[in-house]
């Protein structure tokens, strides 16, 4: 018999640093009145994830929808963008704000990333860019990718919102692509409440990009170049993040132990289909995926059903597709893609963060398999 949860139990709570060490950190700002506008926080944040990304050229934003925003408006492109159907619509949203066409490009069923087999057959002369998300934190096929952008002359831009601390082929994930993404989002790994970030390749790419964060304006003035917004971030974000990543280890060292007592219990389990096993890869247990295959002890609609009667809320991360969005469907006539709508017909994101404890973790599978 399962107990009805007397606290619910969402997909994902937000790790909070020790109270004393954030007020510790914005103490000073009572003396310098610095609160946003690159401050001391602002600045200490970007050096610490340069570091962290290994990255020349880091921007941190006020999100991470500005930070993929603006990243395609600083690389200048005109025409179609093949991209990932089977993401957060921020993606889809970026790509379309910026005047661009989406093309949908199916996913590798195991892998959920775009597949590159698909890609080729959708570049026209009108294709500029590959917009791919490591979806999970599954890094996409970076390789492949990288060797049609280099036939093609095409920009990659890596939506790594999910992606933060993983690496792959020995490599941090934000070197991959000519700008990776990350979002700081209060649901995402690592966060600054709200935040974002990009890791750029070229320098020329990464002051314009800087120029779009603030209005357009270089060195205190409007040159008139690019059209630019506000998307900076402030200091109580960066001493937010300035403080979570001093626990960044320790929280994905929890995420990957629940991840594993997940596995013990749903591996055994027929027609569960589980994160996929890729070689030379680094997690950063962002996710917990589950495919409900039709041999699964229930479909995965009854599944969330079944957890919601229990007070526990896993997601259908990502059902829809964002290809199937009623607000595209004068501007695309998309490409059937029928691998990602096979899985997210039957994907469902498990409740995964620190503080989940194990015993929460038998009731979820026990639900899920009774
Ligand atoms: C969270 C997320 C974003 C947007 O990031 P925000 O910081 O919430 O603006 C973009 N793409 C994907 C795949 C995401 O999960």
């Amino acid at each position: 018999m399962v107990m009805k949860s007397n606290k619910p139990i969402l997909v994902t709570r937000s790790s909070m640093p020790p109270f004393d060490e954030y007020t510790e950190m914005i103490h000073n700002m009572w003396e310098n009145r610095w609160l946003t506008n690159m401050g001391n926080m602002h600045e200490k944040l970007t050096s610490r994830l340069a570091e962290e990304f290994e990255a020349d050229h880091f921007l941190l934003f006020s999100n991470g929808h500005m930070a993929l925003e603006l990243a395609l408006q600083s690389l200048k492109l005109d025409g179609e963008v093949i991209t990932t159907p089977f993401t957060f619509l921020s993606t889809t949203q970026a790509i379309v704000r910026n005047g661009l066409t989406p093309v949908f490009c199916d996913i590798d069923p195991v892998r959920f990333t775009i597949d590159p087999a698909k890609i080729e057959p959708l570049i026209t002369d009108r294709t500029c860019a590959i917009v791919a998300v490591h979806v999970y934190g599954i890094p996409c096929e970076t390789d492949a990718i990288e060797a049609l952008a280099k036939k093609y002359g095409l920009k990659v831009i890596y939506d790594a919102a999910h992606a933060f601390q993983v690496r792959y082929k020995g490599q941090n994930i934000a070197r991959y692509g000519d700008i990776s993404m990350f979002s700081f989002h209060a649901t995402k790994v690592f966060h600054t409440v709200e935040g974002g970030g990009a890791v750029c390749r070229d320098f020329g790419v990464y002051q314009r990009l800087s120029r779009l964060r603030n209005f357009g304006f270089f060195q205190g003035a409007f040159d008139g170049d690019q059209l630019g917004v506000n998307a900076k971030m402030s200091e109580f974000h960066a001493a937010m993040g300035l403080c979570n990543l001093r626990y960044i280890n320790q929280e994905i060292q929890k995420r990957k132990n629940i991840s594993e007592c997940y596995d013990k219990i749903l591996r055994k389990v027929k027609g569960l289909q589980l994160f996929p096993d890729i070689p030379e890869l680094e997690r950063n247990y962002a996710y917990y995926p589950v495919v409900f295959l039709n041999d699964a002890p229930k479909s995965r609609d009854k599944a969330c059903e079944d957890l919601q009667k229990y007070n526990i809320t896993a997601r259908k991360y990502f059902f829809p597709l964002t290809s199937t969005f009623s607000c595209y469907k004068d501007l695309l006539h998309p490409e059937p893609t029928p691998a990602a709508e096979d899985i997210a017909g039957r994907v469902l994101c498990l409740p995964l963060y620190a503080s989940l404890s194990e015993e929460e973790i038998n009731r979820i599978c026990d639900i899920l398999l009774n």
